[in-house]
Protein backbone atom coordinates (compact mmCIF):
# COMPACT_ATOMS: atom_id res chain seq x y z
CA UNK A 1 0.00 0.00 0.00
CA UNK A 2 1.56 3.68 -1.02
CA UNK A 3 2.35 5.63 1.82
CA UNK A 4 0.18 8.53 2.93
CA UNK A 5 -0.12 11.34 5.23
CA UNK A 6 -1.30 10.17 8.68
CA UNK A 7 -4.72 11.44 9.50
CA UNK A 8 -6.87 10.14 12.12
CA UNK A 9 -10.09 11.44 13.66
CA UNK A 10 -12.22 11.06 16.78
CA UNK A 11 -15.59 10.80 16.32
CA UNK A 12 -17.64 10.92 19.28
CA UNK A 13 -21.28 10.78 19.03
CA UNK A 14 -23.12 13.82 20.92
CA UNK A 15 -25.14 11.56 22.93
CA UNK A 16 -23.85 12.33 26.89
CA UNK A 17 -21.11 13.28 28.44
CA UNK A 18 -17.46 11.98 26.97
CA UNK A 19 -16.42 9.07 28.98
CA UNK A 20 -13.27 8.74 30.39
CA UNK A 21 -12.55 5.84 28.41
CA UNK A 22 -13.42 7.87 24.98
CA UNK A 23 -11.17 10.55 26.33
CA UNK A 24 -8.36 8.00 26.46
CA UNK A 25 -9.13 7.16 22.55
CA UNK A 26 -8.80 11.07 21.52
CA UNK A 27 -5.88 10.99 23.38
CA UNK A 28 -4.21 8.22 21.77
CA UNK A 29 -5.58 9.51 18.59
CA UNK A 30 -3.71 13.07 19.31
CA UNK A 31 -0.41 11.33 20.38
CA UNK A 32 -0.13 9.33 17.38
CA UNK A 33 -0.99 11.84 14.78
CA UNK A 34 1.40 14.53 16.45
CA UNK A 35 4.00 11.30 16.84
CA UNK A 36 4.02 11.38 12.92
CA UNK A 37 3.68 14.73 11.69
CA UNK A 38 -0.27 14.10 10.73
CA UNK A 39 -3.42 15.61 11.54
CA UNK A 40 -6.51 15.47 14.13
CA UNK A 41 -9.82 15.87 13.07
CA UNK A 42 -12.90 15.80 15.24
CA UNK A 43 -15.89 14.74 13.68
CA UNK A 44 -19.58 15.18 15.65
CA UNK A 45 -20.95 11.89 14.27
CA UNK A 46 -25.24 12.95 15.25
CA UNK A 47 -26.83 10.85 12.98
CA UNK A 48 -28.64 9.35 15.54
CA UNK A 49 -31.20 12.19 16.19
CA UNK A 50 -33.14 9.87 18.87
CA UNK A 51 -29.75 9.94 21.25
CA UNK A 52 -28.57 13.63 20.19
CA UNK A 53 -28.24 15.37 24.06
CA UNK A 54 -27.58 19.39 23.81
CA UNK A 55 -24.96 20.61 25.37
CA UNK A 56 -22.76 17.04 24.24
CA UNK A 57 -20.92 18.90 21.81
CA UNK A 58 -20.16 22.06 23.81
CA UNK A 59 -19.12 19.56 26.41
CA UNK A 60 -16.63 17.45 23.90
CA UNK A 61 -14.82 20.32 22.69
CA UNK A 62 -14.40 22.17 26.81
CA UNK A 63 -12.78 19.01 27.59
CA UNK A 64 -10.27 18.69 25.06
CA UNK A 65 -9.59 21.76 25.19
CA UNK A 66 -9.08 21.23 29.15
CA UNK A 67 -6.67 18.73 28.57
CA UNK A 68 -4.70 20.12 26.09
CA UNK A 69 -5.77 17.78 23.15
CA UNK A 70 -5.62 19.99 20.15
CA UNK A 71 -7.62 19.16 16.95
CA UNK A 72 -6.60 20.63 13.66
CA UNK A 73 -9.76 20.23 11.70
CA UNK A 74 -13.30 20.45 13.10
CA UNK A 75 -16.68 22.02 13.76
CA UNK A 76 -14.63 24.74 15.28
CA UNK A 77 -11.35 24.81 13.81
CA UNK A 78 -12.51 24.58 10.28
CA UNK A 79 -10.86 22.38 7.42
CA UNK A 80 -10.96 21.41 3.73
CA UNK A 81 -12.48 18.34 4.61
CA UNK A 82 -15.38 19.88 6.01
CA UNK A 83 -18.35 19.81 7.26
CA UNK A 84 -16.75 18.21 10.34
CA UNK A 85 -20.58 17.33 11.76
CA UNK A 86 -22.25 14.52 10.15
CA UNK A 87 -25.67 16.19 10.52
CA UNK A 88 -24.55 18.84 7.69
CA UNK A 89 -23.89 16.48 5.33
CA UNK A 90 -26.60 14.48 4.06
CA UNK A 91 -25.85 15.04 0.41
CA UNK A 92 -22.95 13.41 0.60
CA UNK A 93 -24.83 10.68 1.92
CA UNK A 94 -27.49 10.52 -0.38
CA UNK A 95 -25.37 10.49 -3.26
CA UNK A 96 -23.23 7.26 -1.65
CA UNK A 97 -26.15 5.58 -0.44
CA UNK A 98 -27.24 6.30 -4.73
CA UNK A 99 -23.88 4.62 -5.75
CA UNK A 100 -24.45 1.47 -3.77
CA UNK A 101 -28.01 1.30 -5.23
CA UNK A 102 -27.03 1.82 -8.76
CA UNK A 103 -24.12 -0.96 -8.11
CA UNK A 104 -26.38 -3.39 -6.96
CA UNK A 105 -25.07 -3.63 -3.37
CA UNK A 106 -27.49 -2.39 -1.89
CA UNK A 107 -31.36 -2.16 -2.05
CA UNK A 108 -34.38 -0.24 -0.59
CA UNK A 109 -36.70 -1.93 2.04
CA UNK A 110 -40.06 -1.98 3.40
CA UNK A 111 -40.43 -3.64 6.02
CA UNK A 112 -42.10 -1.80 9.04
CA UNK A 113 -41.11 -2.28 12.34
CA UNK A 114 -44.46 -4.70 13.09
CA UNK A 115 -43.53 -6.82 10.13
CA UNK A 116 -40.25 -7.53 11.58
CA UNK A 117 -41.38 -8.35 14.67
CA UNK A 118 -43.84 -10.47 13.22
CA UNK A 119 -41.11 -12.57 11.26
CA UNK A 120 -38.77 -12.96 14.52
CA UNK A 121 -41.40 -14.45 16.29
CA UNK A 122 -42.12 -17.15 14.05
CA UNK A 123 -38.77 -17.63 12.88
CA UNK A 124 -36.52 -17.91 16.11
CA UNK A 125 -33.07 -17.11 15.28
CA UNK A 126 -34.43 -14.57 12.26
CA UNK A 127 -31.43 -12.52 10.86
CA UNK A 128 -32.39 -10.64 7.69
CA UNK A 129 -29.19 -11.87 5.41
CA UNK A 130 -28.69 -13.95 2.12
CA UNK A 131 -31.26 -16.70 3.67
CA UNK A 132 -34.00 -14.34 4.69
CA UNK A 133 -34.35 -11.16 2.07
CA UNK A 134 -36.09 -12.87 -0.69
CA UNK A 135 -38.64 -13.21 1.64
CA UNK A 136 -39.27 -9.61 2.47
CA UNK A 137 -40.77 -6.63 1.37
CA UNK A 138 -38.14 -4.95 -0.72
CA UNK A 139 -36.85 -4.08 -3.92
CA UNK A 140 -35.47 -7.30 -4.39
CA UNK A 141 -38.32 -9.13 -4.46
CA UNK A 142 -40.85 -6.63 -5.81
CA UNK A 143 -40.92 -4.75 -9.29
CA UNK A 144 -39.32 -1.76 -9.99
CA UNK A 145 -42.53 0.24 -10.75
CA UNK A 146 -44.03 -0.95 -7.07
CA UNK A 147 -41.04 0.41 -5.55
CA UNK A 148 -41.52 3.09 -7.30
CA UNK A 149 -45.20 3.59 -6.51
CA UNK A 150 -44.55 2.95 -2.88
CA UNK A 151 -41.92 5.49 -2.58
CA UNK A 152 -44.27 8.05 -4.40
CA UNK A 153 -47.05 7.39 -2.05
CA UNK A 154 -44.58 8.20 0.72
CA UNK A 155 -43.94 4.69 2.23
CA UNK A 156 -41.18 4.74 4.74
CA UNK A 157 -38.20 2.45 3.99
CA UNK A 158 -34.59 2.20 4.76
CA UNK A 159 -31.76 0.85 2.50
CA UNK A 160 -29.86 -2.00 3.27
CA UNK A 161 -26.28 -3.52 2.35
CA UNK A 162 -26.54 -7.06 0.54
CA UNK A 163 -24.30 -9.21 2.25
CA UNK A 164 -22.80 -11.83 -0.19
CA UNK A 165 -22.62 -14.70 2.30
CA UNK A 166 -19.43 -17.59 2.74
CA UNK A 167 -16.85 -15.07 2.37
CA UNK A 168 -14.30 -14.88 4.86
CA UNK A 169 -13.87 -11.30 5.54
CA UNK A 170 -10.38 -9.63 7.08
CA UNK A 171 -10.31 -7.06 9.34
CA UNK A 172 -5.99 -5.76 9.66
CA UNK A 173 -5.91 -4.57 13.09
CA UNK A 174 -2.66 -2.48 14.04
CA UNK A 175 -3.11 -4.51 17.46
CA UNK A 176 -4.86 -7.56 16.96
CA UNK A 177 -3.64 -8.76 13.63
CA UNK A 178 -5.65 -9.95 10.76
CA UNK A 179 -9.03 -11.04 12.27
CA UNK A 180 -11.02 -13.09 9.58
CA UNK A 181 -14.68 -13.72 9.91
CA UNK A 182 -17.19 -15.46 7.45
CA UNK A 183 -19.76 -12.76 6.10
CA UNK A 184 -22.79 -15.20 6.75
CA UNK A 185 -23.06 -13.70 10.39
CA UNK A 186 -23.62 -10.54 9.27
CA UNK A 187 -26.78 -9.47 8.31
CA UNK A 188 -28.16 -6.73 5.86
CA UNK A 189 -26.99 -3.65 7.75
CA UNK A 190 -29.16 -0.54 7.49
CA UNK A 191 -27.56 2.58 5.60
CA UNK A 192 -30.50 4.89 5.65
CA UNK A 193 -33.39 5.86 7.07
CA UNK A 194 -35.87 7.74 4.59
CA UNK A 195 -37.65 8.70 7.51
CA UNK A 196 -35.31 11.14 9.00
CA UNK A 197 -33.21 11.06 5.55
CA UNK A 198 -30.28 10.15 7.39
CA UNK A 199 -27.69 7.33 7.33
CA UNK A 200 -27.34 5.24 10.12
CA UNK A 201 -23.66 5.39 11.86
CA UNK A 202 -22.17 2.43 9.43
CA UNK A 203 -22.44 4.51 5.90
CA UNK A 204 -21.51 7.65 7.36
CA UNK A 205 -18.63 6.80 9.61
CA UNK A 206 -17.04 4.89 6.73
CA UNK A 207 -18.02 7.40 4.07
CA UNK A 208 -16.26 9.83 5.72
CA UNK A 209 -13.51 7.85 6.89
CA UNK A 210 -12.71 7.94 2.96
CA UNK A 211 -13.57 11.51 1.88
CA UNK A 212 -11.51 13.04 4.93
CA UNK A 213 -8.62 10.26 3.61
CA UNK A 214 -8.37 9.31 7.50
CA UNK A 215 -5.38 6.62 7.40
CA UNK A 216 -5.88 5.18 10.77
CA UNK A 217 -9.02 4.43 12.65
CA UNK A 218 -8.32 4.46 16.35
CA UNK A 219 -11.03 3.78 18.52
CA UNK A 220 -12.61 1.54 21.05
CA UNK A 221 -12.56 -2.18 21.02
CA UNK A 222 -16.37 -1.81 21.28
CA UNK A 223 -16.52 -1.34 17.52
CA UNK A 224 -14.25 -4.08 16.68
CA UNK A 225 -17.77 -6.29 15.81
CA UNK A 226 -18.54 -3.16 13.23
CA UNK A 227 -15.18 -3.52 11.46
CA UNK A 228 -16.08 -6.93 9.31
CA UNK A 229 -18.61 -4.69 8.08
CA UNK A 230 -16.62 -1.58 7.07
CA UNK A 231 -14.18 -3.67 5.50
CA UNK A 232 -17.40 -4.76 2.87
CA UNK A 233 -18.27 -1.06 2.87
CA UNK A 234 -15.05 -0.43 1.66
CA UNK A 235 -14.87 -2.80 -0.84
CA UNK A 236 -18.29 -2.19 -2.11
CA UNK A 237 -17.65 1.43 -3.01
CA UNK A 238 -14.51 0.20 -4.68
CA UNK A 239 -12.42 1.73 -1.48
CA UNK A 240 -10.39 -1.09 -0.21
CA UNK A 241 -6.89 0.18 -1.74
CA UNK A 242 -7.08 3.35 0.44
CA UNK A 243 -9.07 1.94 3.32
CA UNK A 244 -7.62 2.95 7.22
CA UNK A 245 -5.76 0.85 9.05
CA UNK A 246 -7.55 -0.11 12.66
CA UNK A 247 -7.00 -0.05 16.02
CA UNK A 248 -9.57 -1.07 17.94
CA UNK A 249 -8.13 -0.19 21.50
CA UNK A 250 -8.52 -2.78 24.69
CA UNK A 251 -11.20 -1.69 27.25
CA UNK A 252 -10.95 0.39 30.49
CA UNK A 253 -11.57 -2.57 33.38
CA UNK A 254 -13.38 -1.66 36.73
CA UNK A 255 -10.60 -1.35 39.21
CA UNK A 256 -11.51 -3.75 41.75
CA UNK A 257 -12.71 -6.94 38.91
CA UNK A 258 -13.05 -7.61 35.59
CA UNK A 259 -15.45 -6.33 33.10
CA UNK A 260 -16.15 -2.84 31.90
CA UNK A 261 -15.65 0.51 33.79
CA UNK A 262 -19.01 2.18 34.39
CA UNK A 263 -20.13 5.05 36.16
CA UNK A 264 -21.48 3.09 39.01
CA UNK A 265 -18.02 1.69 39.43
CA UNK A 266 -17.16 5.23 40.10
CA UNK A 267 -20.25 6.23 42.38
CA UNK A 268 -19.44 3.00 44.43
CA UNK A 269 -15.24 3.59 44.49
CA UNK A 270 -15.68 7.65 44.51
CA UNK A 271 -13.99 8.98 41.58
CA UNK A 272 -14.92 10.71 38.47
CA UNK A 273 -15.36 8.73 35.04
CA UNK A 274 -16.16 12.35 33.36
CA UNK A 275 -13.56 14.77 32.49
CA UNK A 276 -15.60 17.56 33.52
CA UNK A 277 -18.75 17.54 35.90
CA UNK A 278 -21.69 16.64 33.93
CA UNK A 279 -25.25 18.30 34.44
CA UNK A 280 -27.42 15.93 32.47
CA UNK A 281 -30.22 18.25 30.69
CA UNK A 282 -32.73 15.39 31.42
CA UNK A 283 -32.92 14.24 34.56
CA UNK A 284 -30.78 17.29 36.06
CA UNK A 285 -28.46 14.67 37.66
CA UNK A 286 -24.45 16.42 38.51
CA UNK A 287 -21.80 13.71 37.39
CA UNK A 288 -18.56 14.67 38.88
CA UNK A 289 -15.76 15.33 37.08
CA UNK A 290 -11.69 15.32 37.12
CA UNK A 291 -11.43 18.75 36.49
CA UNK A 292 -13.99 19.85 39.23
CA UNK A 293 -12.57 16.87 41.62
CA UNK A 294 -9.25 18.75 41.87
CA UNK A 295 -7.40 16.79 39.01
CA UNK A 296 -4.73 18.11 36.94
CA UNK A 297 -5.27 18.31 33.13
CA UNK A 298 -1.48 17.27 33.15
CA UNK A 299 -2.06 14.42 35.24
CA UNK A 300 -4.83 12.88 34.00
CA UNK A 301 -3.16 13.46 30.54
CA UNK A 302 -0.62 11.10 32.16
CA UNK A 303 -2.41 8.75 33.66
CA UNK A 304 -4.74 7.74 30.71
CA UNK A 305 -1.86 7.33 28.32
CA UNK A 306 -0.32 5.09 30.71
CA UNK A 307 -3.60 2.85 30.29
CA UNK A 308 -3.00 0.29 27.72
CA UNK A 309 0.53 2.14 26.73
CA UNK A 310 4.06 1.92 28.05
CA UNK A 311 6.89 3.83 27.21
CA UNK A 312 8.96 0.49 27.37
CA UNK A 313 10.68 1.52 30.57
CA UNK A 314 10.01 2.59 34.15
CA UNK A 315 9.34 5.80 33.19
CA UNK A 316 6.07 7.27 34.77
CA UNK A 317 6.01 11.00 34.90
CA UNK A 318 5.62 12.17 31.08
CA UNK A 319 4.61 15.60 30.01
CA UNK A 320 2.04 15.22 26.52
CA UNK A 321 5.04 16.23 24.58
CA UNK A 322 7.01 13.59 25.95
CA UNK A 323 4.33 11.15 25.89
CA UNK A 324 4.01 12.49 22.03
CA UNK A 325 7.87 11.76 21.57
CA UNK A 326 7.62 8.20 22.99
CA UNK A 327 3.91 6.95 21.96
CA UNK A 328 3.99 4.00 19.39
CA UNK A 329 1.12 1.10 18.98
CA UNK A 330 3.81 -1.40 19.24
CA UNK A 331 3.81 -0.43 22.92
CA UNK A 332 -0.14 -0.74 23.46
CA UNK A 333 -1.87 -3.36 25.31
CA UNK A 334 -3.94 -5.93 23.52
CA UNK A 335 -5.94 -6.88 26.59
CA UNK A 336 -7.66 -4.35 28.93
CA UNK A 337 -6.60 -2.15 31.03
CA UNK A 338 -7.54 -2.13 35.04
CA UNK A 339 -8.55 1.47 35.95
CA UNK A 340 -6.56 2.07 39.20
CA UNK A 341 -7.87 5.08 40.19
CA UNK A 342 -5.44 5.26 43.05
CA UNK A 343 -2.73 5.49 40.75
CA UNK A 344 -4.68 8.26 39.29
CA UNK A 345 -4.32 10.64 42.62
CA UNK A 346 -0.70 9.64 42.64
CA UNK A 347 0.03 11.36 39.42
CA UNK A 348 -2.11 14.32 40.55
CA UNK A 349 0.56 14.07 43.51
CA UNK A 350 3.42 14.24 41.89
CA UNK A 351 2.09 16.92 39.19
CA UNK A 352 1.35 19.04 42.66
CA UNK A 353 4.72 18.59 43.60
CA UNK A 354 6.10 20.18 40.09
CA UNK A 355 4.45 23.27 41.03
CA UNK A 356 5.95 26.25 42.71
CA UNK A 357 4.98 27.23 46.06
CA UNK A 358 3.90 30.31 43.73
CA UNK A 359 1.81 28.22 41.39
CA UNK A 360 0.23 26.13 44.15
CA UNK A 361 -0.43 29.70 46.12
CA UNK A 362 -2.28 30.69 43.60
CA UNK A 363 -4.47 27.59 42.64
CA UNK A 364 -5.02 27.80 46.70
CA UNK A 365 -6.59 31.35 46.88
CA UNK A 366 -9.75 30.50 45.76
CA UNK A 367 -10.20 27.46 48.43
CA UNK A 368 -8.86 30.37 50.65
CA UNK A 369 -12.20 32.14 49.82
CA UNK A 370 -14.40 29.25 49.93
CA UNK A 371 -13.51 29.02 53.46
CA UNK A 372 -14.32 32.62 54.34
CA UNK A 373 -10.71 33.71 54.48
CA UNK A 374 -9.53 37.18 52.99
CA UNK A 375 -6.57 36.06 51.11
CA UNK A 376 -6.00 40.12 50.51
CA UNK A 377 -4.81 40.53 54.02
CA UNK A 378 -2.12 38.24 53.66
CA UNK A 379 1.25 38.65 51.58
CA UNK A 380 1.09 36.35 48.53
CA UNK A 381 4.70 35.37 50.41
CA UNK A 382 3.22 34.24 53.43
CA UNK A 383 0.68 31.92 51.66
CA UNK A 384 3.33 30.76 49.43
CA UNK A 385 5.62 30.12 52.10
CA UNK A 386 2.85 27.76 54.44
CA UNK A 387 1.47 25.79 51.06
CA UNK A 388 5.50 25.34 50.41
CA UNK A 389 5.45 23.22 54.24
CA UNK A 390 2.78 21.12 53.46
CA UNK A 391 2.67 20.11 49.84
CA UNK A 392 4.14 17.02 50.32
CA UNK A 393 1.56 15.95 52.15
CA UNK A 394 -1.19 16.79 49.55
CA UNK A 395 -2.78 14.78 46.21
CA UNK A 396 -5.52 17.78 45.68
CA UNK A 397 -5.31 21.40 46.07
CA UNK A 398 -8.48 21.02 47.89
CA UNK A 399 -6.21 19.08 50.97
CA UNK A 400 -4.04 22.53 51.21
CA UNK A 401 -6.62 23.84 53.43
CA UNK A 402 -7.05 20.72 55.62
CA UNK A 403 -3.26 21.24 56.09
CA UNK A 404 -2.38 24.71 55.77
CA UNK A 405 -6.19 26.58 56.78
CA UNK A 406 -4.29 27.33 60.43
CA UNK A 407 -2.02 29.71 59.01
CA UNK A 408 -5.04 32.08 57.78
CA UNK A 409 -7.50 31.16 60.98
CA UNK A 410 -6.86 31.35 64.58
CA UNK A 411 -8.27 27.74 66.25
CA UNK A 412 -11.30 28.51 67.35
CA UNK A 413 -11.82 24.55 68.66
CA UNK A 414 -8.77 22.91 70.53
CA UNK A 415 -8.21 19.34 70.00
CA UNK A 416 -10.35 17.82 72.90
CA UNK A 417 -7.54 14.51 72.38
CA UNK A 418 -4.58 16.58 72.30
CA UNK A 419 -6.36 18.46 75.26
CA UNK A 420 -6.28 15.66 77.79
CA UNK A 421 -2.64 14.02 76.66
CA UNK A 422 -0.90 17.46 76.87
CA UNK A 423 -2.62 20.60 78.89
CA UNK A 424 -2.57 20.61 82.72
CA UNK A 425 -3.22 23.19 85.34
CA UNK A 426 0.22 24.28 85.08
CA UNK A 427 0.32 24.58 81.69
CA UNK A 428 -1.61 28.39 80.99
CA UNK A 429 1.60 29.61 83.84
CA UNK A 430 3.89 27.42 81.49
CA UNK A 431 2.89 29.12 78.46
CA UNK A 432 2.93 32.96 80.16
CA UNK A 433 6.82 31.91 80.56
CA UNK A 434 7.25 30.66 77.09
CA UNK A 435 5.81 34.06 75.59
CA UNK A 436 8.50 35.77 77.64
CA UNK A 437 11.07 33.47 75.98
CA UNK A 438 9.25 34.30 72.96
CA UNK A 439 9.50 37.93 73.35
CA UNK A 440 13.46 38.27 73.95
CA UNK A 441 14.55 36.25 71.09
CA UNK A 442 17.23 37.33 69.36
CA UNK A 443 15.69 35.93 65.62
CA UNK A 444 13.04 34.22 64.81
CA UNK A 445 14.79 32.15 62.30
CA UNK A 446 13.53 28.69 62.67
CA UNK A 447 17.12 26.91 63.26
CA UNK A 448 18.13 30.03 65.84
CA UNK A 449 14.67 30.33 67.74
CA UNK A 450 14.75 26.28 68.42
CA UNK A 451 17.57 25.95 70.22
CA UNK A 452 16.33 28.81 72.79
CA UNK A 453 13.21 27.28 73.52
CA UNK A 454 14.35 24.00 74.40
CA UNK A 455 16.91 24.81 76.78
CA UNK A 456 14.42 26.84 78.24
CA UNK A 457 12.42 23.79 78.71
CA UNK A 458 15.39 21.77 79.57
CA UNK A 459 16.55 24.07 82.44
CA UNK A 460 13.60 24.69 84.33
CA UNK A 461 12.96 20.58 83.78
CA UNK A 462 9.49 20.84 82.21
CA UNK A 463 8.63 18.08 79.90
CA UNK A 464 9.35 18.58 76.59
CA UNK A 465 6.36 16.25 74.63
CA UNK A 466 3.63 18.20 77.03
CA UNK A 467 5.25 21.49 76.26
CA UNK A 468 6.11 21.35 72.94
CA UNK A 469 2.86 20.25 72.40
CA UNK A 470 0.76 22.53 74.40
CA UNK A 471 2.30 25.63 72.49
CA UNK A 472 1.31 23.60 69.02
CA UNK A 473 -2.20 23.18 70.58
CA UNK A 474 -2.15 27.01 70.55
CA UNK A 475 -0.90 27.73 67.28
CA UNK A 476 -2.76 25.07 65.37
CA UNK A 477 -5.28 24.19 67.17
CA UNK A 478 -3.76 20.46 66.91
CA UNK A 479 -1.37 18.03 67.12
CA UNK A 480 -0.52 18.12 63.45
CA UNK A 481 1.27 20.21 61.13
CA UNK A 482 5.08 21.30 59.89
CA UNK A 483 7.71 21.91 62.36
CA UNK A 484 6.65 24.31 64.87
CA UNK A 485 9.36 26.56 64.84
CA UNK A 486 8.85 26.67 60.78
CA UNK A 487 5.50 27.69 61.76
CA UNK A 488 6.46 30.58 64.06
CA UNK A 489 9.17 31.77 61.58
CA UNK A 490 6.52 32.70 58.66
CA UNK A 491 3.78 33.25 61.42
CA UNK A 492 6.38 36.23 63.23
CA UNK A 493 6.36 36.77 67.20
CA UNK A 494 2.74 39.13 67.36
CA UNK A 495 0.58 36.29 65.99
CA UNK A 496 2.41 33.77 67.53
CA UNK A 497 2.47 35.55 71.05
CA UNK A 498 -1.38 35.91 70.59
CA UNK A 499 -2.56 32.76 69.62
CA UNK A 500 -0.50 31.49 72.84
CA UNK A 501 -2.39 34.17 74.62
CA UNK A 502 -6.00 32.96 73.26
CA UNK A 503 -4.59 29.37 74.63
CA UNK A 504 -4.22 29.96 78.50
CA UNK A 505 -7.92 31.74 77.81
CA UNK A 506 -9.96 29.10 76.28
CA UNK A 507 -8.24 26.05 76.69
CA UNK A 508 -9.55 24.65 79.92
CA UNK A 509 -8.22 22.27 81.71
CA UNK A 510 -10.30 18.91 81.19
CA UNK A 511 -11.87 17.58 84.89
CA UNK A 512 -11.28 14.07 85.92
N1 LIG B 1 -19.56 7.66 16.68
C1 LIG B 1 -18.85 6.52 17.17
C2 LIG B 1 -18.65 6.70 18.65
O1 LIG B 1 -19.49 7.31 19.24
C3 LIG B 1 -17.54 6.42 16.43
C4 LIG B 1 -16.88 5.09 16.45
C5 LIG B 1 -15.69 5.13 15.50
O2 LIG B 1 -14.70 5.78 15.89
O3 LIG B 1 -15.78 4.62 14.41
O4 LIG B 1 -17.73 6.27 19.27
Amino acid sequence: MHHRKVRVRFAPSPTGPLHIGGVRTALYNYLFARRNGGDMILRIEDTDSQRFVPGAEDYINEALAWLGIKIDEGVREGGAFGPYKQSERRDIYRQHVRMLLDNGKAYIAFDTPEELEAKRNTHPNFQYDASTRMEMRNSLTMSAEQVRDLIDSGEKYVVRFMVEPGRDVVVDDLLRGKVTINSSVLDDKVLYKSADDLPTYHLANIVDDHLMEVSHVIRGEEWLPSAPLHVLLYEAFGWSDTAPRFVHLPLLLKPDGKGKLSKRDGDRLGFPVFPLEWHDPKSGDISSGYRESGYLPEAVVNFLALLGWNPGDDSEIMSIDELTERFSFDRCSRSGAKFDFEKGKWFNHKYLQDKSNEQLAELFIPVLRDNGIDTEAFDPAYIAAAVGMVKERISFVRDLWDHAGFFFRRPDSYDPKAVKKRWSDDMPRIMEELIEVLRTLPSWKSAEAEPVVLAWIADKGYHLGNVMNAFRLCVVGACKGPHMFDITEIMGPDETIARIRLGIENIKTPQA
